[in-house]
């Protein structure tokens, strides 16, 4: 569990100088607790920017076995489409080549290279180097720096990096090196966490999210992106979407940007050689992101050809039947991304849309009810335990309560108007009694 606490009246703290423009008095906002202990974050009053305080507070890393860290990113972790969108709203898409900068798994490194031009990702961390060998995309293991000195002539059209700035404890250094990369017509996109997320009004999936306490050193505010940017005499646009701030920017003009537009047909394309992977992690997680994504675009053909191979696959891979999943032991499991091996992380929502797919498709209302019931026990326990890794649970949370509410008032209905219909009125009661005690536990917030 993530506790998050502001602090109605701000400490100055003299002592711990802006991690992004070095001013000090900035201001105690609020404190965050995890299981990886206390952080501080400190609210910039010259900047406002946010950072943590202490010598090194992104100590997260160490705490997760990297095995988990990947499973967990190729099974559900991933946010594929928005690593994408700030790509796909260049209007052109430039042509040539690119680097990605914290490439994590590759997933832009093999999308770029399978649509646009060559691609490079850098990633020093250990799901760099397992994505490098299930997808053969060109990763190294390398800081920026080093990789320009290995390779001082090659130029990219666009220079892409994705919510890596706010885990750098150097933010000034880190634009400096990104910048460097871009010759006259190359782009510069970037992604970051917005500082708009962190308020008490908030939605709490995002304000984690933002937070990432024991993973983040620091949040820039658009103010200070805007500073950074203009005193390289760079173009540049930024726009916020979702808790995102995002940046394009170049030394020439900039291309036309139209965020929002996603390509479904060649994003489900793309998903599909994944979803014939030899690896069921990967296989898996691009079928749960076609059921998700088809049902989500009105692509339903898609979504029930992917339902239909994840019900094989998760009895297979993981011994789980969909239609009547096995939760009892998951519910138990009270560590952060533990076996994944056995129940992926894509196992609340594969729940939540399979349910309402088979629901609709076979109008069978009773097995409808019973997985939108799981998917809601299975959302909540992720979005519980599994911390800022179950910030898709946490923000699908309020439309699998919505459908589970749905779904059983669509069974009951059902369940009645046949009780009537037999005049069986002994079961007709026993109808009203289900009804009655569901409702009441429904009222009491807790469908478990
Ligand atoms: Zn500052």
């Amino acid at each position: 569990m993530i506790e998050v606490t502001f602090h109605d009246t701000p400490q100055v703290r003299a002592d711990c100088p802006c991690r992004v423009c070095g001013a000090t008095g900035g201001q105690h906002i609020l404190t965050v607790s995890s299981h990886l202990g206390e952080h501080r974050l400190i609210e910039c009053l010259s900047c406002l920017s946010h950072y943590f305080d202490g010598v090194d507070p992104v100590i997260g890393y160490h705490s997760f076995v990297s095995e988990a860290f990947w499973l967990d990113y190729v099974q559900a972790g991933a946010g594929i489409t928005t690593m994408l969108a700030p790509l796909n709203a260049l209007d052109p898409v430039p042509e040539g080549d690119l680097i990605d900068v914290g490439c994590g798994f590759g997933f832009v490194v093999d999308y770029w290279s399978s649509n646009h031009g060559s691609a490079v990702g850098l990633e020093s961390s250990y799901y760099g180097e397992v994505g490098r060998a299930k997808l053969e995309v060109d990763i190294r293991p390398q800081m920026l720096d080093a990789y320009r000195h290995s390779e001082p002539d090659r130029q990219f059209a666009v220079v892409y990096s994705s919510e890596v700035i706010e885990h750098t404890p150097d933010p000034e250094s880190f634009m400096e090196d990104l910048v460097s990369m871009l010759d006259q017509r190359s782009v510069l996109v970037l992604t970051t966490p917005s500082t708009t997320a962190i308020d008490p009004a908030s939605d709490r999936a995002r304000l984690i999210a933002a937070l990432s306490p024991g993973f983040h050193y620091a949040m820039l505010s658009e103010q200070a992106m805007r500073h950074m940017l203009n005193r390289r005499g760079l173009h540049f646009r930024i726009e916020t979407h979702d808790g995102q701030m995002i940046v394009w920017a170049s030394r020439s003009e900039l291309p036309a940007v139209a965020y929002g537009r996603t390509d479904w047909p060649r994003y489900f394309a793309f998903l599909e050689r994944y979803a014939r992977h030899k690896d069921p992690h990967i296989a898996g997680g691009a079928l749960a992101r076609l059921l998700k994504d088809g049902l989500n675009t009105g692509f339903a053909d898609v979504a029930e050809a992917a339902w239909n191979r994840l019900l094989a696959l998760a009895s297979e891979a993981y011994g789980l039947n969909l239609m009547q999943a096995d939760i009892a032991r998951l519910l138990e499991i009270r560590t952060p991304l533990a076996e994944l091996e056995r129940y992926p992380s894509w196992l609340g929502t594969v729940l939540l849309f399979g349910g309402i797919l088979v629901g609709h498709r076979d109008n069978d209302r009773r097995t409808k009810l019973r997985m939108v019931d799981d998917a809601l026990t299975v959302l909540r326990r992720r979005a519980d335990v599994d911390l800022q890794f179950g910030q898709e649970a946490q923000s699908f949370l309020p439309f699998a309560e919505r459908q589970y509410v749905i779904a059983l008032s669509e069974a009951m209905t059902t369940s009645l108007l046949a009780s009537v219909q037999m005049g069986d009125h002994a079961d007709l009661s026993s109808s009203l009694q289900v009804l009655s005690d569901v409702l009441a536990r429904a009222r009491g917030g807790d469908a478990q």
